[in-house]
């Protein structure tokens, strides 16, 4: 959707217009001549931003006291039409601002999450079989060592030792895995944390810039029609 903005012919008012509406803004005669009919337009991309063009070689648009023929611009600019720079009202134009934004390209920032998030819960579950073999490891080798013991009162020498010797190699193994896979767990939830930070900052509203959850693409498409927190409209 094109927004036209130019001067009325008739009773040199602003006129900003859409294929559906047209509206006279500002008193009569506060357009000055220099503004054209039909001076500049403002569409939507889909990134949600604005952008302002000028119309004609014939026209001058200026964008904060810079002259453009098309800018991306925001309500922070300072828009001024013709040569007599008269400066273009936001709130006039606000009225007809499309509300929609295209957030289909979230679909694929969404995937991207999920398999992320996917892998580091796969690094995880590694490491939690890992930790539960050193866990069954350790008392399996103390048993056969009672049972040896047992059918076995009294023995000395070196398969006593031998066994003493693997013991002790075992549980040092077992220990050091069960240490490395805590620690490796203890960071787990550090780097879900990170991912999730990174994409609070993708997943985001492209008029707002505001975070739309975790839930997934098809999540939003279903739930809304509209942001939350701005209220522009979703082409999905
Ligand atoms: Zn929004």
């Amino acid at each position: 959707m094109e927004i036209m903005i130019g001067r009325d012919a008739n009773t040199s008012q602003l006129r900003v217009s859409t294929g559906l509406q047209s509206k006279l803004l500002g008193a009569p005669g506060s357009v000055p001549n220099t503004v054209s009919r039909q001076h500049c337009t403002l569409t939507i991309n889909e990134k949600g931003e604005y952008v302002l063009k000028n119309i004609k070689v014939q026209n001058t648009t200026y964008v904060n006291g810079m002259l453009i023929q098309s800018k991306v611009v925001t309500d922070s600019d300072t828009i001024e039409l013709g040569p007599d720079r008269y400066r273009l009202d936001w709130n006039a134009l606000r009225l007809f601002i499309p509300k929609t934004v295209d957030i289909t390209h979230l679909k694929k920032i969404c995937e991207e999450y999920d398999q992320e998030i996917m892998e580091l819960k796969k690094n995880r579950e590694r490491f939690q079989i890992l930790r539960g073999v050193t866990g069954v490891l350790t008392p399996i080798a103390l048993f056969a060592g009672g049972i040896y013991s047992f059918f076995n009162p009294g023995e000395r020498g070196p398969q006593n030792i031998v066994y003493w010797t693997l013991l002790t190699i075992i549980v040092i193994i077992g220990a050091s895995l069960f240490i490395k896979a805590l620690k490796e767990c203890g960071t787990f939830d550090e780097q879900i944390k990170k991912v999730q930070e990174k994409y609070m900052k993708k997943i985001v509203c492209p008029n707002c810039h505001k975070f739309l959850g975790f839930n997934g693409y098809s999540y939003i498409a279903q739930q809304y029609d509209a942001c939350q927190h701005c209220k522009v409209k979703f082409k999905k």
